[in-house]
């Protein structure tokens, strides 16, 4: 089996701006750094929209309107002042929903053995009732709620690498036993959430590293906290919020890691997934502004994730 790769045209139109680091040169830069041979035999799907139904199982009507309302037929439009829409923004939220939750159906159904989705806008720090910080819609919340929903998958863990605390996701789920959330991140930093004792239900595990932590931190702090709880979670499905600006080159954040600590965690899931969840495993694409960091990055990840096939 293999492992898929989600992509769709609207994700190169939504323009967030002159300057702004949420670009669609990150795409760009993330499609020629898996043009290479070694990724030839990665599976390249076009990404289905996603429906309104998709959008609540987690958003409120009023959350879904604001935004598609918000959005112009041309120029740009500041949601707050990160989060950016323009004329097809709309287009590429639906599309990063559906690309996250096809990906489920696909690995669920056995076509593939894992799958990393390409999406932008990202979605981790979009709330129930709140879009914020680049983000829409909250792709891999939805998707976590898809695969209980129409797989019948009882317990869904998520893992955010990303160097921002997921405070969409977790308010999402901070009162839902049957969804676990484990974050590294920044801290303090933006969003300003995510302390360690944040911890829902029992089902949140947030690990707070302090500017210049760098890989020794990170890697102990994966080990002792978030691996054992996935661990005891024993999920039926691993979905990835894979952002890349804990990159010791990306501008917006200063923790210091390298590709070798993201293709580290990945490996590391992956073998929790084998475990416990029949390989299941489905990564979407969160931050990382540094293009060629970025590009290095997504390809040790997905580097990881077909050597796993
Ligand atoms: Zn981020």
């Amino acid at each position: 089996m293999s492992t898929w790769y989600y992509s769709h045209p609207s994700f190169f139109k939504h323009d967030t701006g002159y300057g702004h680091p949420e670009s669609i040169p990150r795409l760009q830069a993330i499609e020629k750094a898996l043009s290479g041979l070694e990724f030839l035999n990665l599976v390249r799907k076009e990404a289905p929209s996603g429906t309104h139904d998709q959008l609540r199982l987690i958003h409120s009507e009023s959350e879904i309107s604001q935004v598609l309302e918000a959005i112009p037929k041309s120029g740009e439009v500041h949601l707050d002042p990160d989060t950016v829409v323009s004329a097809d923004s709309g287009t590429a939220a639906y599309h990063a929903v559906g690309a996250v939750c096809a990906a489920v159906d696909a690995v669920v159904a056995g076509q593939a053995s894992n799958a990393f989705c390409a999406v932008r806008p990202p979605g981790h720090h979009a709330e129930p009732t709140r879009a914020m910080g680049f983000c829409l819609f909250n792709n891999i919340a939805i998707a976590a709620r898809h695969a209980q929903k129409r797989h019948r998958i009882e317990r869904v863990a998520i893992v955010d690498f990303d160097v921002h605390h997921g405070n969409g996701t977790q308010a999402a789920f901070q009162r839902d036993a049957t969804v676990l959330y484990a974050s590294t991140h920044q801290y303090p930093w933006y969003p300003g959430t995510g302390a360690a004792n944040e911890t829902g239900v029992g089902n949140i595990f947030n690990v707070p590293l302090r500017a210049g932590t760098g890989s020794a931190g990170f890697r102990s702090g994966v080990s002792e906290k978030i691996l054992p709880a996935v661990e005891r979670f024993k999920p039926g499905l691993i979905l990835v919020s894979a952002g890349f600006d804990a990159h010791r080159n990306d501008p917006l954040a200063s923790l210091e890691l390298e590709e070798a600590d993201f293709a580290w965690i990945t490996d590391e899931l992956l073998r929790l997934a084998a475990k416990h969840a029949e390989g299941h495993l489905v990564s979407t694409l969160e931050g990382g502004y540094h293009l060629k960091a970025l590009g290095d990055s997504v390809a040790a990840h997905v580097r990881s994730m077909m050597r796993a096939t």
